[in-house]
Formats: C-alpha cells, structure tokens, sequence
C-alpha cells in the first residue's frame, strides 16, 4: 500500500551550485508539502551506512566521497503516492535519460552528480527519514 511520505536529499552538486532554491521550488509547484527540512553533511561513515545497499557496486567509494563532501538539504515530503509521485519528479539516475521537467533534466550533470535523491520504496522512504529526522522535527 502506497502511504503519502517520500525522502529526498538535495545533494552536495546541486547546494554547492545554488540550485536549493530552484529545486525546492520545483518540488512544492508539483505539489508536496514539506514535512521535515534541514541543511545538513553526511561524515564518511554516514554516506556509506545511508547506501550501504551499493556496498559492492564499482561507484559505491566514489558516491560516498561525493555525498560527504559538502553540505546537503534533507527532507521529508508529502503527498498522495509520494514515493512514485517524486521519483517521477526528479527523473532517471542519468539526467542523459531524464524527461523533459524533470528535476535531474534541469540541474543533474552526470549519472553520479545528479542533483538529487529519492527514496525508491515506501519502506526505505521510512528507514531514511528516520536516518536524518527525529519524530518532533516533522510538521
Ligand atoms: P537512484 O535511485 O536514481 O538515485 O539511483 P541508484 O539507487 O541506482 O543509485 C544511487 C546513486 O548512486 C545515484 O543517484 C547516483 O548518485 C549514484 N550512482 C548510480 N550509478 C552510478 C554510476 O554508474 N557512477 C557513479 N559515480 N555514481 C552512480
């Protein structure tokens, strides 16, 4: 059953960049309300536990050094059927083959710096928001 929560991270290209603005702006005109936001940084252990998952991929070093090396936004959203609803939103993994209006179309530059994350299943939407939020930071 779909629930109405999604995870995001604006990542470290898209902050350094100046796209927070842009993409938050993006977001809420398709609709999301924002539960939960903050500017925060991934230490090195911290990127490698959030995608432990692509422990044995070739690019899982190179991920975790892009995903602490500067600040991100992390956040909470909402919306019916969030998960599907996003990931929609911000395109393929490689801006190559994102949608026009999509998100990683506008701002990612490569399939690794690609501006943007989204939770990929309810569950795991649930497991990253509790990773970066504490129950009284969400609205
Ligand atoms: P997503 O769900 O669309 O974010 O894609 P995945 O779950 O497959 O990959 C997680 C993240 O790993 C992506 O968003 C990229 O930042 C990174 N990534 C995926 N594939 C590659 C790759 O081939 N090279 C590098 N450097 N990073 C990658």
């Amino acid at each position: 059953m779909a629930t109405n929560r999604t995870f995001t991270m604006i990542k470290p290209d898209a902050v350094e960049k100046g796209h927070i603005g842009g993409i938050i702006n993006m977001i809420t005109e398709a609709g999301f309300r924002i539960v939960s936001m903050k500017l925060t940084q991934l230490t090195v252990a911290d990127a490698q536990k959030f995608y432990a998952v692509h422990s044995e991929r070739p690019f899982y070093g190179e991920l975790v050094e892009f995903m602490s090396r500067g600040p991100i936004v992390a956040a909470i959203l909402e919306k019916d059927n969030a998960v599907e609803a996003f990931r929609t939103l911000i395109g393929a993994t490689n801006p190559a083959d994102a949608a026009e209006g999509t998100i990683r179309k506008k701002y990612a530059t490569s399939i690794g710096e690609n501006a943007v994350h989204g939770s990929d299943s309810d569950e795991n939407a649930a497991i990253e928001s509790a990773f970066h939020f504490a129950g009284r930071e969400e609205f």
